[in-house]
């Protein structure tokens, strides 16, 4: 992940070493190779468009500090456009002040939420928690019992339709998992809803209905690092159809030029708040914008 995008900035970066000074037409051509870059990295036009027009203006009036050269300054400020476009601050997950806080996943088929929830429910465990984990994906054969599976590596409970995989409805399951939750004292609820491989109104419409059925403290939205530009498209429907509070960027392991973990803060406004890098459940972390951003230009 970044492997390209960290190479190509540093060659950049490298053009600049011993210029005392940056005249307008070192800023212009920083400017036009850190954009050829984030585009080869796959990062959305107008978030690049954004980008490039901040670290120019910002190159342009830095006051030329003492402690810094210029190849620093840019470095410097090429860091902090990167920590802001991925978020700024680091977005900690809502409680709920009474009873139990619940987190719904949403996300196409394959985006890696039934593997998501159960590795959150394992770092909400080790946060002190004692999370639920609820399958309302009834429609991929095999979800309930791929969850039922996970739980069982993590040590969580699943609650699910007494059926099984598919059958049921997902919005009542929803609705009697936080009784359950309420009565039995679990103090998170995670419910994973059904995913299709593209975007389709019905999939859309049955999370929405389960979101009004059950008031997520936190909807968030999960999705494959790897698909790219799809990424933001997939965000933008989803925004629009179910609505979501964060982002949780799943196969960071994977090759890809990291153009969806740079894009999808910035379109859709709603912070990334966790990353999942790996098959191992241990595999997940709070997402940190400012760590990411030391890791692109490491
Ligand atoms: P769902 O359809 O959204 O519930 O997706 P799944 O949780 O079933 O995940 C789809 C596939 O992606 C499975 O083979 C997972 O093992 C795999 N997967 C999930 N998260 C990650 C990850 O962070 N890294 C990698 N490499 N694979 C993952």
């Amino acid at each position: 992940m970044f492997a390209t995008l960290s190479d190509r900035l540093a060659d950049t970066f490298k053009n600049l070493r011993g210029k005392g000074r940056l005249s307008e037409a070192d800023i212009d051509a920083t400017a036009r190779e850190i954009r050829i870059a984030l585009l080869e990295a796959d990062v959305a036009l107008p978030v690049v468009k954004e980008f490039t027009a901040a670290i120019k203006e910002r190159a342009r009036g830095e006051e030329v500090s003492g402690a810094l050269n210029p190849a620093q300054q840019i470095v410097k400020i090429v860091n902090e456009e990167l920590v802001e476009i991925l978020g700024g601050e680091t977005r900690r997950l809502r409680y709920a002040k009474t009873g139990p806080t619940v987190i719904m996943l949403a996300g196409l088929q394959g985006a890696g939420k039934t593997t998501l929830a159960a590795k959150l429910a394992l770092w909400l465990k080790e946060q002190g928690k004692s999370p639920l984990l609820v399958a309302c994906d009834l429609q991929r054969p095999n979800a309930v019992n791929q969850l039922q599976v996970n739980g069982e590596r993590v040590g969580v409970p699943v609650f699910a339709p007494e059926a099984g995989n598919g059958s049921g409805d997902p919005v009542a399951v929803a609705k009697a998992s936080i009784e359950e939750a309420t009565r039995k004292l679990y103090d998170v609820v995670i419910v994973d809803t059904a995913g299709r491989l593209g975007i389709d109104a019905e999939m859309m419409q049955q999370a929405a209905d389960i979101r009004a059925a059950v008031n997520p403290d936190e909807v968030l939205f999960v999705v494959d690092a790897m698909i790219g530009q799809d990424a933001v498209t997939t965000a933008l429907a989803f925004q629009e159809g179910v609505g979501f509070d964060g982002v949780v960027l799943t196969k960071l392991d994977g090759d890809a030029r990291g153009g969806a973990a740079l894009s999808v803060r910035s379109v859709t406004g709603k912070p990334v708040m966790f990353a999942s890098a790996g098959e191992k459940m241990t595999d997940f972390d709070v997402f940190h914008p400012d760590r990411m951003a030391g890791r692109i230009l490491d």
